[in-house]
C-alpha cells in the first residue's frame, strides 16, 4: 500500500527587538525570572498596549523577503484563553486581517540531489509571546514573565512538504533567511525560533485517497527532532488506520507532544477550534495601515538573500549548485569570506574548495567565525592563486595554510622560511622517477608478474617520487613521466 506524506509547518519567530511587542520593556534574555516585566506584560489593570513600530517593520521585511502580500490595512484581535503563563488571559494576536498573506520559500536541493522546490506559505501574522512555566521542583510550578509580550512573528506554510528531509531542509532554509535578514538570531536552545509540524496521510487504498487525521505536533525542541517526530508520526498513523480505519472525516485534529528521550508522541488534547478562542479585535490598539512609499521603503533595506546569493556564486564564479549552496548554507560570514576571496583570484573552485575543507573544519574546531577567522580572506586568495599557477603543488598550499592558521606570520615569509616552491623541471622529476624505478624492483616485479594492479604500483611509486623530492614536485608531470615508463614494462 502506497501513501503520501502531507507536511505543513507552524513556526513561531522572535523579532530581534530591544523592548516588547506592545511597551517599552527590555526583551534581553537570561536574566533573573521576572525583571523583564512591567506593567503591561504583567497585565495589570488599566494599561494600554502601544504598537512597537521596530518589531512591524521587522515583521514587513520578513513578509516581503517570502513574496507575501502584504495588507494595506491590518488589525489585531484578542485570542482568548486562560493559562497561568498569560496574565491577560487574552494574547494580542492577528486574526482576519494579518498583515501578510502568500508567499512562499524555495528550498535549496538536499546534498544527496533529492528535495529542493518550493514550500508555499498561508500566511505571517504577528502577535506577542506569553511567559514561560517550569514544572517541577517541589511540586511547584513557577512563571517567568520577562517573555511575556515579546514580539513573534507567525509563520504558517501550506501542506506542501512530502517527507521530514523536506520540513528539515524548509526549517534551514527558513532560519538562514530570517538571519540574513537580521530580524531574528533563531536561536532555538534560547526560544527565539519554535516549530509545531502537522502531519497526515493520503493512503492509496482500491482506487480511492484516504486522508487520516491531521495531527499537530508540539514540543519539538530542535531541527533533529522535527525529523524524528515527523518519521515516527508517520508510521503511527499508518500502523493506526491499518488497525481502526479512521479518516480525517471521523476525527478532529489532534495535538500530541514529542518526547525526545522516549522518541515518541503522546496525545496532549483534542485541538481547540478559532471559536474555542473567541476572537474578537482589540480595541484597545489601532488598525496599521500600510501604504506603498513604507513597502518600498522596507523592500529597499532588504540586502542580498541566500537564493541570490546561491544564484550569484554560481554565474559569476562558476561553482556548482552543491559548492554554492554549501557556502551560502554556513551562514552569511562564510558566504562574505568567499565573496572577499573571489575578488583577488581567479581560482574560484580551488578557493571554494579550501575553505570547505580547511578552512570550515579548523573554525568549528575553534568555534570561530570566519569574520574572526586568523588568516584573511586576502591571504587565502594570495596563496590558492599561487597553487592555481603551479608555484606551490596542493601538498605545500596545505601545509603553507596550516602554518598562516597557527603562527599568522605573513604568507611570503613562511614560503620563503619553508623553501616551498615547486618542481617542475622535467629533468629533475625523470631523474627522481629513474632513482624511485632503481630503489625499488621488487614493485616492477609484481607490476610485470600481474601480483599488483598497476593503479596500485603507479600510486605506491608516485609517493616514493615525491619523497624524494621533498614533496615538492608537481604531481601531475610526476604522473605522467612514472606512467610513461611503467608503460614500458608492461607493454
Ligand atoms: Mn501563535
Amino acid at each position: 500500500m502506497d501513501y503520501t506524506i502531507i507536511i505543513g509547518l507552524e513556526v513561531h519567530v522572535q523579532l530581534s527587538t530591544e523592548s516588547k511587542m506592545f511597551s517599552a520593556c527590555g526583551t534581553e534574555f537570561g536574566l533573573p525570572p521576572n525583571t523583564q516585566t512591567d506593567p503591561v506584560s504583567l497585565g495589570l489593570p488599566g494599561t494600554l498596549p502601544v504598537m512597537n513600530g521596530k518589531a512591524f517593520e521587522l515583521a514587513l521585511k520578513t513578509a516581503l523577503a517570502l513574496h507575501a502580500e502584504i495588507a494595506p490595512f491590518t488589525k489585531w484581535d484578542r485570542k482568548n484563553y486562560y493559562y497561568p503563563d498569560l496574565p491577560k488571559n487574552y494574547q494580542i494576536s492577528q486574526y482576519d486581517l494579518p498583515f501578510s498573506l502568500g508567499g512562499w520559500l524555495d528550498i535549496p536541493l538536499q546534498k544527496d540531489g533529492s528535495g529542493g522546490g518550493r514550500c508555499g506559505l498561508t500566511r505571517v501574522h504577528l502577535e506577542e509571546d506569553t511567559g514561560k512555566l517550569t514544572h517541577g521542583s517541589g511540586g511547584f510550578s513557577e512563571v517567568d514573565l520577562n517573555r511575556a509580550g515579546i514580539p513573534l512573528l507567525e509563520i504558517v506554510t501550506e501542506p506542501d512538504l512530502r517527507s521530514s528531509a523536506d520540513a528539515r531542509a524548509c526549517l534551514d532554509e527558513l532560519r538562514l533567511l530570517l538571519r540574513y535578514l537580521g530580524v531574528s538570531d533563531c536561536e532555538m536552545q534560547e526560544g527565539s525560533l519554535r516549530c509545531d509540524a502537522n502531519v497526515n496521510l493520503h493512503i492509496e487504498d482500491n482506487g480511492q485517497t484516504i486522508a487520516t487525521p491531521i495531527v499537530e505536533i508540539k514540543n519539538l525542541n530542535s531541527f533533529r527532532s522535527v525529523e524524528r517526530a515527523l518519521n515516527y508520526e508517520v508510521e503511527r498513523q499508518f500502523t493506526k488506520w491499518k488497525v481502526d480505519g479512521l479518516t480525517i472525516k471521523d476525527a478532529f485534529k489532534e495535538t500530541r507532544g514529542w518526547s525526545d528521550p522516549e522518541g515518541i508522541t503522546k496525545p496532549q488534547r483534542q485541538k481547540e477550534t478559532a471559536a474555542d478562542y473567541r476572537y474578537f479585535p482589540e480595541p484597545d490598539l489601532v488598525p496599521v495601515v500600510v501604504d506603498q512609499p513604507w513597502i518600498d521603503r522596507i523592500r529597499a533595506s532588504i540586502g542580498e538573500l541566500p537564493s541570490a546569493r546561491r544564484s550569484r556564486f554560481e554565474a559569476d564564479y562558476g561553482l556548482s549548485p552543491y559548492d554554492a549552496n554549501v557556502l551560502v548554507e554556513q551562514g552569511q560570514d562564510v558566504a562574505d569570506y568567499f565573496d572577499t576571496v573571489a575578488k583577488t583570484t581567479n581560482a574560484y573552485k580551488l578557493a571554494s574548495n579550501w575553505i570547505q575543507q580547511d578552512i570550515l573544519r579548523v573554525a568549528k574546531e575553534r568555534k570561530l567565525t570566519l569574520d574572526k577567522f586568523p588568516v584573511r580572506p586576502e591571504t587565502l586568495a594570495d596563496l590558492v592563486g599561487r597553487v592555481d599557477r603551479s608555484e606551490l603543488n596542493t601538498n605545500q598550499g596545505r601545509e603553507v595554510l596550516g602554518k598562516l592558521i597557527e603562527t599568522g606570520e605573513p604568507l611570503d615569509t613562511i614560503i620563503e622560511a619553508g623553501g616551498y616552491k615547486m618542481v617542475s623541471n622535467r629533468d629533475e622529476i625523470a631523474a627522481a622517477v629513474d632513482a624511485a624505478l632503481a630503489a625499488n624492483p621488487k614493485a616492477i616485479e609484481d607490476l610485470k608478474d600481474g601480483k599488483k594492479k598497476p593503479d596500485a604500483v603507479k600510486g605506491f611509486l608516485r609517493g616514493q617520487v615525491m619523497k624524494l623530492t621533498g614533496g615538492k614536485a608537481d604531481p601531475a608531470l610526476v604522473g605522467e613521466i612514472l606512467g610513461t615508463k611503467l608503460a614500458e614494462f608492461v607493454g
